[in-house]
């Protein structure tokens, strides 16, 4: 008795829809990449219930003429490729000639089509995959396609659906892909009667972000570019250091227009972010890679989702470094938004133009509201500016004028002006930060300062911790720290690292092995790279509470500001916070008074 048979010509559309349509954010997806690849101008997405119970995309693309039309709802029916060595190049978000009867398979689906110069359109109706209605029809040129009760016919799959929320925020995600990847096209979006967006063309990428996202974010992007290496080339934005959020969902990336998932790119982005970026936080980016589509292959799955690249590795350095160069390049507006305040307007003198700089006692000893900084005007009439001494002298050349610092709070939290208003800084995390590059900058050069100890001193680690410290051994000693076996378990320190001031090396170390083996959890806690293990060390040699005196923090800023990554400590946490006049005006109500 046979067994096998063919499957009816609807079932296997079903069966298809499987994968292509898993909801409705799919079908907006798919509906979305036909009106791009129609050369659409503007596209118009309606929904309801969370595309439950309506999706509707209206493009001004080609159409399509009665055959074609008809045409495009039968399985593997495509105009964008012919042969399957188009498969090998693929310029079109489409190819697979599947999206259109597999969504019309599980649903009821109209479509309506006209060419520009076509006298009149056609209309098509197919429920759950069966047409109905071929009819006349259709308004204005291009194309229109509605799909309401999405899986009406298969409630299996309906009932994996989730609420009309999720769904709702799942197209919503889906729209954002598709108004970033297409600048050029304007988008509007309604959903259950509500306008939510109505985006116009954009001349840029930088535009389109500021019409979806607001000047805000903007002001928080940095551009990338690739500077001709290779034949990858990127663009796009990304956010700058201490830019993250909890989730990937702005985590954009682009492959010749497409919008992808790749584990490549997202190692690359980990990589070039590295210290930026705090532990379980995702950046912002808005990555465009374009490459030769021959050397990408996106017919790896069925949503076109993922991609395969030819050469992943080159892909992933490509990445790497157009991250750091844009990181590092964003040092310069940031030290940029370092001018000076305008004194004469300020009403906060500074106390380093009130005094000679020698005079200043640790501000850590005083607390801010009793350094002399707020002279009632008229009391002691008209300041007079010190005379200029040498230390005046000397920091003026060394700081070219970007910040007035105020004091230091709590001994912990240096406060600054500039032009934009407050800025705090977290000494140790700052501390951590200029630590960290040094000691990198040491170790490449081989050149780590180390300092004998008095007395070198012996200490016990238990078994475990004896093996880590073997095994990272060389790292510690390119570190400068002088360390050996001496008998099992046993280990000698002879000397430090200059820039660190302990009186108790046996317990930093201690410290230090326990935070690497907690930082490195269980996965592999043998195997750490260089870098972690200079961040632990770093932060280990910051020393709480340390009051320092007035030029420690002037260099400490200074310090911080000539680093390659100034505003976030090498775990990714931030050095500096900005608090503008603007937010204070607000804060304290003179916004509003201001206006009456
Ligand atoms: P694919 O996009 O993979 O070719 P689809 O099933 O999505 O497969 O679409 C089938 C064909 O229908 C497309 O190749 C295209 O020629 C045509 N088509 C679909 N949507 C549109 C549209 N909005 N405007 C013009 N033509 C379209
Ligand atoms: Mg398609």
């Amino acid at each position: 008795m046979s067994r096998i048979r063919l499957l009816p010509e609807i079932v296997a559309s079903q069966v298809a829809a499987g994968e292509v349509v898993e909801r409705p954010a799919s079908v907006v997806k798919e509906l979305i990449e036909n009106s791009v690849d129609a050369g659409a101008r503007k596209i118009d997405i309606l929904i309801r219930r969370g595309g439950i119970s309506l999706v509707r995309v209206i493009d001004d693309g080609c159409g399509l003429d009665r055959d074609d039309a008809l045409l495009s709802l039968e399985r593997h029916a495509t105009s964008k490729i012919r042969s399957a060595a188009d498969l090998h190049a693929i310029t079109t978000l489409g190819f697979r000639g599947e999206a259109l009867p597999s969504i019309a398979s599980v649903s009821r689906f109209r479509l309506t089509t006209r060419e520009a110069d076509a006298a009149a359109g056609t209309e098509i109706i197919v429920n759950g995959g069966k047409i109905d209605i071929v009819r006349d029809g259709g308004e204005a040129p291009g194309t229109q396609v509605e799909v309401r009760s999405l899986f009406y016919n298969l409630p299996a799959r309906r009932k994996f659906l989730r609420s009309e929320n999720t769904e709702s925020r799942n197209i919503e995600h889906q729209l954002h892909l598709q108004a970033i990847g297409h600048p050029e096209i304007a988008f509007t979006f309604v959903r259950d009667d509500r306008l939510v967006f109505q985006l116009p063309r954009a001349a840029n990428l930088h535009d389109r972000i500021r019409d979806l996202h607001g000047n805000k974010l903007l002001e928080r992007l940095l551009p990338l570019t690739s500077a001709g290496l290779g034949k990858i080339d990127i663009g796009g934005l990304i956010g700058q250091a201490g830019v993250s959020r909890q989730t990937r969902a702005q985590q954009l990336v682009f492959v010749n227009g497409r919008a992808i998932e790749s584990p490549v790119v997202t190692a690359g982005l980990r990589e070039g972010y590295h210290t930026a970026l705090m532990k379980g936080q995702f950046p912002v980016t808005f990555l465009f890679l374009n490459l030769n589509p021959a050397s990408v292959d996106v017919n790896v799955h069925p949503a076109k989702r993922e991609v395969r690249f030819r050469d992943p590795t080159g892909v992933r350095e490509a990445v790497v470094n157009s991250i750091r160069r844009a990181l590092e390049g964003g040092r310069g507006d940031w030290q940029e938004k370092f001018r000076a305040p305008n004194v004469s307007q300020s009403s906060a003198l500074p106390i380093g133009r009130t005094r000679p700089i020698e005079a200043q006692p640790a501000f850590a000893q005083q607390t801010i509201e009793t350094l002399p900084r707020f002279a009632p005007s008229g009391f002691e009439g008209p300041r007079k500016l010190p005379d200029t001494t040498l230390a005046q002298e000397r920091i003026d050349k060394k700081i070219p004028q970007q910040f007035q610092i105020i004091g230091v709070l709590n001994k912990l939290y240096v406060l600054m002006e500039n032009a934009d208003g407050l800025v705090l800084v977290d000494q140790h995390a700052a501390h951590e930060r200029i630590l960290f590059e040094e000691l990198r900058r040491r170790m490449e050069d081989q050149g780590v300062l180390s300092q004998k100890l008095l007395l070198p001193q012996t200490f016990d680690l238990s078994l475990r911790d004896a093996e880590w410290v073997e095994r990272n051994m060389s790292i510690l000693q390119k570190m400068g720290i002088g360390i050996e076996g001496f008998g099992p378990n046993t280990f000698k320190i002879d000397c430090l690292p200059a820039f660190l001031k302990t009186s108790d090396p046996v317990s930093f170390m201690q410290r230090v092995v326990d935070d690497l083996k907690s930082a490195s959890n269980s996965s592999s806690p043998l195997r750490l790279g260089e870098e972690t293990i200079a961040k632990t060390v770093c932060r280990h040699a910051v020393k709480a509470n340390d009051p320092l005196r007035y030029l420690e923090v002037e260099k400490l800023i200074q310090d911080l500001l000539g680093c390659d990554l100034p505003y976030c400590c090498p775990h990714g946490r931030p050095t500096m916070i900005q608090i503008s006049l603007a937010e204070l005006e607000k804060k304290f109500g003179r916004r509003s008074a201001i206006q009456t």
